[in-house]
């Protein structure tokens, strides 16, 4: 990868201005054996989480979530759903008939102002955006059973009961933290005085994606988010769930919710991050939280790329004689979305780059400037990819299965045009030989996958099963 300086393309960058950029960003490089210390880190940690005599401590909470059962294929019925995930709120209505499922979805906006409101905002706002959808969907009347996607960490009590444990993603609403969800939920519901359903489920978008692909394909075992934030899930067998309090009965496993987002908090990733990850974190509004997160994400990776540019530029490495005023310069401005577009240049003209600068108010940039700009991007998303890799990696290594699908989703790896082979590339260096593995894109997982848990609890209680 370091030769795409050199590549004849743009053809005038100086052997010592290379040298000079090579040095800022040296850090986003690392080796093989980096990766295999990071496997070995993350294995520990997520055994500190499953074990109740360390969780306390431990950083990545491995929350076992309930949702024991997969979907067989022969769910039924209308379901409603919603998805609060970081950057959308969307509702849905799902309707299941076997292997077909018909999706309606409404997406609605959640201002910044409710971001960081209180909670009953929040809920006020959700109870909101249902009521319209009811309405104009024609099925006030009907009282159907609600699977809630609610992708930040939360201590699950029961299938619809969830405690907020942080908020994370740019959210940070007053009041819920600690609160069962499914109750703030329904008061909100009240309020408004004519809306009836039913919260039978509430689970994480891991949750969704995994339950979402594993309803065509029996062999997913692992779900991943690679969305605003970043996080996975996977079935484990309920012996080695230290944290799980109920008998253990048949099915003998429980999908574990890892938050691994929040690896690295209790700084073990230190040697890894370099000046730009701390200053993007001392910056975010959760500083020293969310520290893997942070390096992969979606909401994060633009910023990681701007801050370097930023640096190059100050250096006088970059965009020479640029007006400092312009929006280079300002914080989150430069979004992830131009990272995949970025990447999606292949030849000397640098569309999608020139946009991307134009953008940013930039003017007078050379070809070099461009190539600069795309390496970088280059250097970040794979950093990006190879330490989600490393992540499943380790799941895959530790639930040992000969052949495992993993369902994905999320913008950044819908839309990045690289991420899926770097991923692939780098996870083959890492599983254990033998074990066969295949990154599967989940349609749809939080909506559907909502439907689905819905649908199997509304199933198991009706054949009086207990969960
Ligand atoms: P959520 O995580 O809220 O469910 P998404 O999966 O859509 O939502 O992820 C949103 C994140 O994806 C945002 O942080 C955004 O920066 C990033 N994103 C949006 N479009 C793209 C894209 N084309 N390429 C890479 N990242 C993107
Ligand atoms: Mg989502």
């Amino acid at each position: 990868m370091n030769t795409i300086l050199k590549n004849p393309l743009g053809g005038n960058l100086k052997d010592a201005q290379i040298k000079k950029i090579e040095g800022f960003v040296r850090g986003f490089k690392l080796s093989s054996l980096t990766y295999k210390r990071i496997m070995q880190l993350l294995h520990e940690e997520m055994n500190s989480g499953l074990s109740k005599t360390t969780n306390h401590m431990a950083d990545i909470k491995m929350f076992p979530t309930f949702v024991r059962s997969l979907p067989d294929g022969t769910e039924k019925g209308k379901y409603l759903a919603l998805d609060l995930g970081g950057t959308n709120f969307r509702v849905l209505m799902v309707e299941l008939n076997g292997k077909d499922v018909d999706i309606q979805s409404k997406t609605y906006l959640i201002p910044q102002r409710i971001m960081l409101g209180t909670g009953t905002q929040l809920f006020d706002h959700i109870a909101d955006c249902i009521c319209k959808f009811v309405n104009t969907h024609d099925i006030m009347g009907e009282k159907l059973p609600l699977g809630f996607t609610f992708s930040f960490p939360c201590k699950q009590e029961g299938l619809a009961t969830a405690r907020l444990s942080k908020w994370t993603k740019g959210f940070r609403c007053e009041g819920v933290v600690g609160e069962d969800l499914c109750i703030l939920l329904h008061e909100a519901l009240k309020r408004k005085g004519n809306i009836d359903v039913e919260v039978v489920a509430i689970i994480n978008d891991a949750v969704g994606t995994l339950m979402s692909t594993a309803h065509s394909d029996r062999n997913c075992e692992i779900g991943l988010i690679l969305g605003t934030g970043c996080n996975a899930c996977y079935m484990e067998n309920l012996e080695h769930v230290g944290l799980w309090d109920g008998e253990i009965r048949n099915p003998k496993q429980v999908i574990v919710n890892t938050e691994w987002g929040a690896f690295g908090d209790n700084g073990c990733l230190d040697f890894i991050r370099t000046e730009y990850d701390r200053e993007l974190d001392t910056f975010s509004i959760n500083p020293g939280k969310q520290i893997l997160e942070k390096m992969i994400s979606g909401m994060y990776m633009g910023e990681i790329v701007r801050l370097v540019l930023e640096r190059l530029t100050m250096e006088g490495l970059l965009f020479s004689g640029v007006d400092r005023e312009c929006e280079l310069f300002v914080r989150g401005r430069f979004y992830t979305k131009y990272v995949s577009e970025i990447e999606s240049d292949h030849d000397e003209f640098f569309r999608n780059t020139k946009q991307a600068l134009d953008e940013l108010g930039l003017e007078g940039y050379s070809s070099e400037d461009c190539k600069i700009v795309k390496y970088v991007c280059t250097l970040i998303s794979a950093r990006a990819a190879f330490l989600s890799a490393a992540g499943l990696a380790t799941l895959i290594n530790k639930i040992n299965k000969p052949n495992m699908t993993i369902a994905v989703d999320g913008s950044l790896y819908r839309f990045h045009p690289r991420f899926h082979n770097l991923m692939c590339l780098k996870m083959k260096e890492l599983v254990r030989p033998g074990l066969k593995f295949q990154l599967q894109l989940s349609h749809d997982g939080s909506g559907k996958g909502a439907a689905l848990v819905a649908a199997v609890a509304t199933r198991l209680r009706d054949n009086k099963i207990i969960l």
